[in-house]
């Protein structure tokens, strides 16, 4: 796999150098120059296939030359021990589980692959390296296990202060180990900019081998695009021959963009939902052509709370940086925390079925495609985290709590870690050297 950057396209990578740089010397960000297309066969067989089977069989294929097959077999086989299932609310609507790994958030599907393409390359090269990621919820805690206890890998982790849950924030806080959480006083854009402010300086990244785990990194985006294939496959084995379109609670954009790469890879989806809460840069996009970052605003669905989308560059590039085109493949809304809490309850009365506050976004988005849908399309709403995760969002929906899954329960009695730190960056990059020593 070759990769340029979004910024400039003479400026190109293998994988092994994309994953390890994370970001480009030039800006942008890292995409492949072309995406394999799947053979008839694939597609016809994917429903026999388990989800190990087919991410190993897209996974060889995305990065034939790269990995060792033995190596990527393995890799696969352990980041994805847990089952993803698909559930049926209603005649058209069904949901795709992503939030049974060790954190509950879909995001360890991607920080759990990256951790084992990483500890490959690293075991090759013998180095020393220190894992950044800035989070607004989940990626921290599912880079951090997917991380933890790794050799020679130190991670630290940027998180704004008294904007995360209060399970998040254990989560991310009680690892120990060779897992830092640093508390930034400020919000998550402060700590995306810190982070890629430090990859910008080339100096400290190559003295700390920095390498970054957000969702721009390219191994985490790359099995994003894995459970769409699997979803798809076991939809048309349930006897369904209708348009398939899936809805995708969205913040940067990463799991969006794992649907659009499983459509540049053969999928025959033509739709895909972006559902945001109040931060509404994306239909604001297609709205109008106008892309205008803003500062994030604080949500009941807090791990969208995204005011500058890292992906949207990936995304355009999919769509050849035209508007139109955007507009005919994606379809977005935003809600706002009063609509979530109502369709958090509305769906528990009406499907008995509990949705956590980003999956209830996702569910309002496909209400309101269905008004316009010519096809009667059928949907699968991707439910990116566990609604355990958010006890105090569904007592606001006045419903009762569901039961607690046991590695929350223990890192919830765990004592907390941090290190509070200023958002100005001159106290980030002290911190860096500080460990490097
Ligand atoms: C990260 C996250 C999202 C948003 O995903 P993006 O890839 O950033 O768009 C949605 N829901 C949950 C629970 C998340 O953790």
């Amino acid at each position: 796999m070759i990769l340029y950057s979004t910024k400039n396209r003479n400026e190109k990578a293998t994988f092994t150098e994309a994953v390890i740089q994370g970001l480009p010397k030039s800006g942008g960000l890292f995409m492949p120059e072309s995406f394999p297309i799947m053979s008839d066969n694939f597609f016809k067989n994917a429903h026999t296939k388990s989800f190990t089977e087919l991410s190993y069989i897209l996974a060889s294929k995305l990065l034939e030359g790269e990995i060792e097959p033995n190596a990527l077999a393995q890799i696969v086989k352990k980041a994805f021990d847990f089952e993803i299932p698909l559930k049926q609310i209603d005649s058209n609507t069904h949901v795709l589980e992503l939030f049974h790994g060790p954190t509950l958030a879909f995001k360890d599907i991607g920080a759990r692959f990256m951790s084992g393409i990483l500890s490959y390359i690293g075991n090759k090269k013998e180095q020393k390296r220190v894992v950044l990621a800035a989070t607004s919820g989940d990626t921290g805690s599912a880079v951090a296990n997917g991380f933890l206890n790794a050799p020679g890998v130190i991670v630290v982790l940027l998180y704004p202060s008294g904007k995360v849950s209060k399970i998040q924030e254990q989560q991310l806080t009680t690892l120990g180990s060779n897992i830092i959480a640093l508390e930034v006083q400020g919000t998550f854009d402060h700590c995306q900019k810190i982070v890629k402010e430090a990859f910008a300086n080339n100096n400290l990244s190559q003295k700390l081998n920095l390498t970054s785990a957000n969702s721009i990194n390219i191994a985490r985006l790359l099995p994003q695009s894995f459970y769409y294939h699997y979803a798809y496959s076991r939809l048309i084995k349930n006897g369904s021959n209708k348009d398939v379109v899936f809805s995708v609670p969205s913040g940067n954009l990463g799991n969006l963009t794992g649907g659009l790469i499983a459509k540049k890879m053969g999928l025959p989806v033509n739709k895909f939902i972006a559902a945001v809460n109040l931060n509404r840069v994306v239909p604001h996009y297609l709205e109008t052509g106008q892309f205008i970052p803003t500062p994030s605003i604080q949500t009941v669905s807090n791990a969208m709370d995204v005011g500058n989308p890292s992906n949207f560059e990936r995304v355009m590039e999919i769509v050849d940086n035209n508007h139109s085109k955007a507009a005919e493949v994606l379809f977005s809304r935003s809600y706002s925390n009063e609509e979530t809490i109502e369709t958090i309850k509305k769906v528990k009365q009406n499907n008995n079925y509990l949705l956590d506050p980003h999956g209830a976004v996702g569910y309002l988005a496909i209400q309101d495609y269905m008004k316009i849908d010519q096809k009667k399309s059928s949907f699968i709403l991707l439910e990116t985290a566990h609604p355990a995760k958010f006890g105090n969002i569904i007592d606001q929906a006045s419903l009762e709590l569901p039961e607690m899954p046991e590695r929350l329960k223990r890192c919830l009695n765990k004592e907390k870690k941090s290190i509070l730190i200023s958002p100005d960056k001159s106290d980030f990059k002290d911190f860096l050297y500080s460990i490097s020593e």
